[in-house]
């Protein structure tokens, strides 16, 4: 039985609710993966007792024409369900199983490469969904503050963390955290990484990615990753990324 700490630990940081990540089997045969969520769905104990591959919170098609139908499928069916099994695989009996996502990504230069690529491909693509939608309004006004504290303004923050995925050479992620102050910041990760590691260079709790691997826009923007970045502008759920924003700075 694989422990479902893992997804309680993300829906405990991120509000996600616990129905968007587990469902038993039976209702999974019988749901849609396209169906709607309701962000703010309380969590059960009932939901607590299943441990499975999150659903999509939106139709593949949602996000057109910012991110094609095709593109979606692929990345979320193949790809992330993917490193979702082989993270399982790589944590089944094993002492992680026992801990929460954030414990093991806080060690993750103790653990075998596949946790660490794996772990993160699972954990980087859920916070990722959750945070797009197509006319995702704008940040709330304690979020919106913040960024200009930090940024100057929004302006300000887009062109940094459009950079920062045109820039990440090869494979990556485009992010913005809160530091242990409190503080916003904005960072790229390689490969599966990401800002909850150890290993990586500035540490913080996400509230905000962006997939820049090829898989995540090749089909409708070929080489040219600068013109999907900027589509992404488009498409952030911004109610989502301020409620992790205000779960985190008090
Ligand atoms: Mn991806």
């Amino acid at each position: 039985m694989i422990r479902i700490i893992v997804m309680t630990a993300l829906a405990t940081l991120f509000a996600l609710p616990i129905s968007a990540c587990a469902n038993n089997s039976s209702e999974k045969e019988t749901e849609s993966k396209t169906e709607s969520i309701n962000l703010k769905t309380e969590q059960t104990m009932t939901t607590l007792n299943k441990f499975e591959f999150p659903k999509l919170p939106y139709a593949y098609d949602a996000l057109e024409p910012y991110i094609d139908k095709m593109t979606m499928e692929i990345h979320y069916s193949k790809h992330h369900n993917a490193y979702f099994n082989n993270f399982v695989a790589a944590i089944k009996g094993t002492e992680l199983e026992n801990k929460t996502i954030e414990d093991i990504f806080a060690n993750i230069s103790k653990h075998p490469a596949a946790v660490r690529n794996n772990g993160g491909g699972f954990y980087n693509h859920v916070i990722y969904w959750q945070n797009m939608k197509l006319d995702g309004g704008k940040p709330s006004e304690k979020l919106a503050k913040a960024i200009d504290k930090t940024f100057g303004s929004l302006d300000g923050l887009k062109k940094q963390f459009s950079d920062a995925g045109k820039t990440r050479f090869g494979s990556g992620w485009a992010w913005l955290s809160v530091d242990s102050k409190g503080n916003l910041f904005v960072s790229s990760t390689p490969n599966q990484d990401n800002p909850l590691m150890d290993v990586t260079e500035k540490r913080g709790k996400p509230i905000l990615t962006m997939d820049v691997w090829e898989h995540a826009y090749y089909l409708k923007y070929q080489n040219k990753r600068p013109d999907y970045v900027d589509a992404f502008w488009n498409v952030i759920n911004w109610d989502v990324v301020s409620e992790r924003y205000d779960s985190l700075v008090k």
